[in-house]
């Protein structure tokens, strides 16, 4: 009982909350944590608390902000690293019942509660006839999405994600619920996008619509040794994308023993308008593919198609760079590196690797001036960028300890060549980067120190630095 008394699920119950529970050994506290993205992110937790509505989340505040903590907060518990979305020994506070989409014709806007998923999103909106700057992959959640900025097909025509979010309804550590935007706490509007979870919970994300249209889109397939002509084809896309802002392009270095025994290049090509063909992509279409399911579909049957399989232990790395071709070719022979490496190390058949090259030019930072601003830094950057991420899934802890060293050591080694070469950038993508990065700190000192005081003030009780203590905290992050 004394235990008990102590515990942070006794004060939930003590708010008369002890409905929200879930309590460990029970079949859904499994299948909640059995619903983490990556293995390794999921923590065990005394237990769950589930609050369905935004006055619950309030409710559920109080009841842990009085308690030593630690709390965590999961949307979609997407994200990859231990502590982002799930602790040991505390309570998790999952979001994952709030997850409504509802549009309204008159305003024109969506709103998405943090516990949906972008599938799901696209879904509900394509029947309103409307769609949103949202994410890529089906099963990515809303909430940490948004709230990390969020890189999306449409960036090129409308900013980020988060740059499209005209109101966050919010609950602040003292459990009030407020609503931010351009006109009522504009600083805590500026401070969410990109900002992630350091001033409180959002609990509704209102975001401009635009007409749903079906798409052209999908994914090629080319061999290993069709890399540099790839390469060249993401540079000049991301230097014209400005002339094409419906189009979108990634390449993926990949290593996955289960599809193929060598390393292949994915490509994901979108025409968001839907013109087959588009002219965008006549040089990549030129290099031959194995593999091409580039077709007309909607939005949502893209973001299905591309879910990336979970439940495995993962490692991921990311930094930006320059728009060089030098970059691509050099993080390309990197990974090919890394894979024969690993080969050595972990049966092949027990780990996947994937070298993602994406493009940020500066017209998606344009939208996201012309609508607000966010806090990334980037409207400091003033040539066309790339943003890179490493990822390396396994099967067990062991393997990946290995996998961390190696990607940590590649991406040490990616970073001194870029500077060495003139080629880096400062950003470090929060939605991908590892635990031992610093992405916070990457916006910039003028943004650290603004997020910081938005933090303050909206929190000097300090509930989301000391006792909600899942993903990245300004409070850790050096002057
Ligand atoms: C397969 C895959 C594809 C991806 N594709 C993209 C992509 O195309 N573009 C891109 O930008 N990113 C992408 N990501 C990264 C993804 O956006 C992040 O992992 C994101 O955090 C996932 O959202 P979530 O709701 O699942 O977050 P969770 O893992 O549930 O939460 C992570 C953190 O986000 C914050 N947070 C979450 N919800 C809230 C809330 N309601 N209020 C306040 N803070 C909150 C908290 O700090 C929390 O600790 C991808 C990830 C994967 C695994």
């Amino acid at each position: 009982m004394m235990i008990l008394s102590s515990h942070p699920s006794a004060w939930v119950l003590a708010a008369g909350l002890q409905e929200l529970i879930l309590l460990a050994g029970s079949d859904a506290y499994a299948a909640r944590e059995a619903s983490y993205w990556a293995e390794n992110a999921s923590l065990s937790p005394y237990c769950i608390v589930q609050p369905r509505t935004t006055n619950e989340v309030a409710l559920v505040v109080k009841a842990l902000s009085e308690t030593d903590g630690p709390i965590g907060l999961r949307s979609g518990g997407v994200t990859q690293w231990a502590g982002s979305n799930d602790v040991k020994n505390g309570v998790t506070i999952d979001l994952g019942k709030l997850r409504d989409v509802t549009y309204n014709a008159q305003s024109k806007l969506a709103s998405l509660q943090p516990g949906a998923r972008w599938d799901e999103v696209y879904g509900e909106l394509q029947n309103q006839g409307v769609c949103v700057t949202g994410g890529r992959i089906g099963n990515v959640g809303v909430g940490g999405f948004l709230t990390g900025c969020g890189n999306s097909f449409h960036s090129a025509q409308n900013g980020f994600g988060c740059d499209n979010v005209v109101n966050f309804e919010v609950v602040l550590g003292n459990a009030t619920i407020v609503n931010a935007n351009s006109t009522s706490h504009p600083d805590l509007w500026t401070a969410l996008k990109g900002g992630s979870g350091n001033f409180g919970i959002v609990t509704r994300f209102d975001m401009f619509t635009f007409p749903a249209t079906e798409i052209w889109g999908g994914n090629r397939i080319s061999v290993r040794s069709e890399g540099e002509k790839l390469a060249q084809a993401l540079v000049d896309f991301t230097n014209n994308n400005n002339k094409n802002p419906e189009d979108a392009f990634v390449i993926d270095h990949i290593f996955d023993p289960s599809s193929s025994p060598d390393v292949i290049v994915l490509q994901v090509i979108v025409d968001t308008h839907g013109v087959i063909n588009a002219s965008a992509f006549d040089d990549v279409r030129k290099i031959p593919a194995v593999v091409d399911d580039v077709q007309k579909r909607t939005l949502q049957d893209l973001a299905d198609n591309e879910r990336v399989p979970s439940r495995q232990q993962q490692v991921w790395f990311s930094l930006s760079f320059k728009n060089d071709i030098r970059v691509i070719n050099k993080g390309a022979e990197l990974h090919d590196q890394l894979v024969e490496e690993l080969k050595a190390l972990i049966p092949s058949s027990n780990f996947a690797t994937e070298c993602l090259f994406q493009p940020l030019p500066t017209i998606f930072t344009e939208h996201s001036i012309e609508k607000g601003g966010n806090v990334m830094g980037l409207d400091k950057v003033k040539e066309n960028a790339l943003i890179w991420l490493i990822a390396g899934a396994s099967g067990t802890p062991e393997e990946s300890a290995i996998m961390r060293e190696k990607l940590s050591a590649l991406t040490a080694s990616f970073e001194q060549y870029a500077a060495s070469e003139g080629l880096g950038n400062d950003l470090e993508w929060l939605n991908y980067a590892d635990q031992t990065q610093n992405p916070l700190k990457s916006y910039g000192k003028e943004n650290v120190d603004f997020i910081r005081k938005v933090a303050e003030k909206y929190d000097p009780a300090g509930v989301f630095q000391k006792k909600v203590v899942t993903g990245w905290k300004i409070s850790k992050v050096s002057q």
